[in-house]
C-alpha cells in the first residue's frame, strides 16, 4: 500500500492546475453570471491532452490508470466541477459506454475526434418520467425493415443543445421494462431529432444542459449501439466512470474550499484576533480537513479498484455519496467562514456553494447510492 504521489501524478497535477487557473479560471465568473457554457473549451482540453484521460491512447485519450485520471479532475474541480464536467464529459459517461458496446467501425469513426475535442458528444439516458428509475424509459425504437423509428424526449442532457452526436437508451418492447432498452447514435441535424437549451439552473451555471426530443426520427442499422436488454446495462457502465470523476471532483472543490478558509481565517480580525484563534471556526476547519481526506482515499480506492478491473459497487457508491455529501456539507462551512463576502461571487468559495449541489444529484442521489450499499450489504433489494 503506497500513499505517495508518484512523478507522473505529480506532474499531471500540476499540468491540470496550470490548465485550470489559465484557461478556465478567466472566463469562469462571466459564464456563470450569464449561464453560458463555451464549447471552445473543450477543443482547448483536446489541445492540452488532457480532455480523455482515461480513454485508451489507440482512440486519443491518455490511457491513464483511474487514480491519475481522478487526480486529474480534482485539481480541475478546484477551479470549477461544472465547468470541468461540461468540459470533458463527452468522453466520460458516453464516451466509455461507446468504448464498451460499440463497434470497431464505430469506436474507428467516432472516438479520437471525440477524444480530440473536435465532436461534441453527449449521453441520454435520462427522461421526464424516467430519472433514477431507467427502466422506465418511454422513449421507443421501433424495428423497421431498414432500421428504427425513434419516438420521445431526453432531459437534463449534458450539452444536448451542443451535440453533435447522442447516444441514447429507447424501449424496444415495454413489456420487458429495463430488458427491453437498446441503446442508438444520432446526428446533429438528422430529420425529427431537435436539441433544445434548458435555461434558468440556479447550479452548474457554466455548464450547459439540453432537452432531446425525437419525432418519427428514422435512424440505420448501424446507429445500433447495444442490442435490446443490453442498453441499459452498457450505458450504466458509462456512469460508473461519471461517479468516480464526479467523487474526484467533489474532493477537489472541498479541497479548494478548505484552502480558501485557512487563508481568511487567518486574514479575518474579528473580536481582536484573526477568526481562524476561535476555537469554534478552529473546530469547523479541523473537521472539513478530516471529512475530506476521507473523501480522497475513499476515492482513490475505487480509483484503483477500477483500474485493476476488480468488483467495485458498493465502494463506488461509498466514494460518490460521500465525497459529493461532504463537498455539499464543507461548501456551506466555507461560506459561512468568509461571511457575507463569502456570499459574492468574488470568492470562490460562494461559487463552489452554488454548484455542489448537483453533482450529489446526476450520477445517482446519496438515496439511491445509499440503497445500493445496502443491497451489497444485505443482499435485499429495497428498489423492488
Ligand atoms: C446538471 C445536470 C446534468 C445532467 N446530465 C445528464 C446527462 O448528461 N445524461 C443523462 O441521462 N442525465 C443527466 N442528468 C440527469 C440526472 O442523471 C438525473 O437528474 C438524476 O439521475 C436523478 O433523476 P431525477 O432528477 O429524475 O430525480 P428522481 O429520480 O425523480 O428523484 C427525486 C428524489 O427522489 C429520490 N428517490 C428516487 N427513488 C428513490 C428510492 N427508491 N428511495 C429513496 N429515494 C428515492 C431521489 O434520491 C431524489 O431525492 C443531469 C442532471 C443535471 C442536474
Amino acid at each position: 500500500m503506497d500513499f505517495e504521489l508518484n512523478e507522473e501524478q505529480l506532474m499531471f497535477r500540476d499540468m491540470a492546475r496550470r490548465f485550470a487557473e489559465q484557461q478556465m479560471l478567466p472566463t469562469l465568473k462571466e459564464c456563470m453570471r450569464e449561464e453560458r457554457f463555451d464549447p471552445g473549451l473543450i477543443k482547448k482540453f483536446g489541445n492540452a491532452g488532457l480532455l480523455a484521460p482515461h480513454m485508451p491512447q489507440e482512440y486519443g485519450g491518455l490511457g491513464l490508470d483511474y487514480v491519475t485520471s481522478s487526480i486529474i479532475w480534482e485539481e480541475l474541480s478546484k477551479i470549477s466541477l461544472a465547468m470541468t464536467q461540461a468540459a470533458l464529459s463527452g468522453p466520460i459517461q458516453p464516451g466509455t459506454n461507446l468504448l464498451d458496446a460499440g463497434s470497431d467501425e464505430q469506436k474507428k469513426k467516432w472516438l479520437p475526434a471525440i477524444c480530440r475535442g473536435d465532436l461534441i458528444f453527449a449521453g441520454a439516458v435520462v427522461e421526464p418520467n424516467a430519472g433514477s428509475d431507467s427502466s422506465l424509459t418511454e422513449t421507443t425504437a421501433v424495428k423497421q425493415d431498414e432500421g428504427w423509428l425513434i419516438n420521445g424526449n431526453k432531459i437534463f442532457i449534458t450539452n444536448g443543445a451542443e451535440a453533435d452526436l447522442v447516444i441514447f437508451t429507447a424501449q424496444t418492447d415495454k413489456s420487458k421494462g429495463g430488458r427491453g432498452i437498446a441503446s442508438f447514435l444520432v446526428e446533429k441535424g438528422t430529420p425529427g431529432f431537435s436539441q433544445i437549451p434548458q435555461r434558468g439552473k440556479i447550479s452548474w451555471r457554466a455548464g450547459s444542459e439540453g432537452t432531446l426530443r425525437f419525432a418519427d426520427c428514422r435512424l440505420p442499422m448501424e446507429n445500433q449501439v447495444s442490442p435490446p436488454g443490453r442498453g441499459l446495462r452498457d450505458a450504466l457502465r458509462g456512469i460508473d466512470t461519471a461517479r468516480l470523476f464526479l467523487a474526484a471532483g467533489a474532493v477537489g472543490v472541498s479541497q479548494s474550499c478548505l484552502e480558501a478558509s485557512i487563508k481568511y481565517a487567518k486574514e479575518r480580525v474579528q473580536f481582536g484576533k484573526p477568526i481562524g484563534g476561535h476555537q469554534l471556526i478552529q473546530g469547523t476547519i479541523a473537521e472539513m480537513a478530516a471529512r475530506i481526506e476521507a473523501s480522497r482515499w475513499l476515492t482513490y480506492r475505487v480509483a484503483d479498484m477500477k483500474s485493476k478491473g476488480l468488483p467495485h459497487i458498493k465502494e463506488m457508491s461509498y466514494a460518490k455519496w460521500f465525497s459529493t455529501e461532504t463537498a455539499l456539507w464543507v461548501t456551506a462551512q466555507a461560506v459561512k467562514i468568509h461571511g457575507s463576502f463569502g456570499t459574492f461571487d468574488d470568492y470562490p468559495v460562494g461559487r463552489h456553494y452554488q454548484d455542489i449541489i448537483t453533482s450529489t444529484i446526476l450520477g445517482g442521489t446519496a438515496e439511491i447510492h445509499k440503497l445500493t450499499i445496502g443491497r451489497q450489504l444485505l443482499d435485499i433489494s429495497a428498489f423492488t
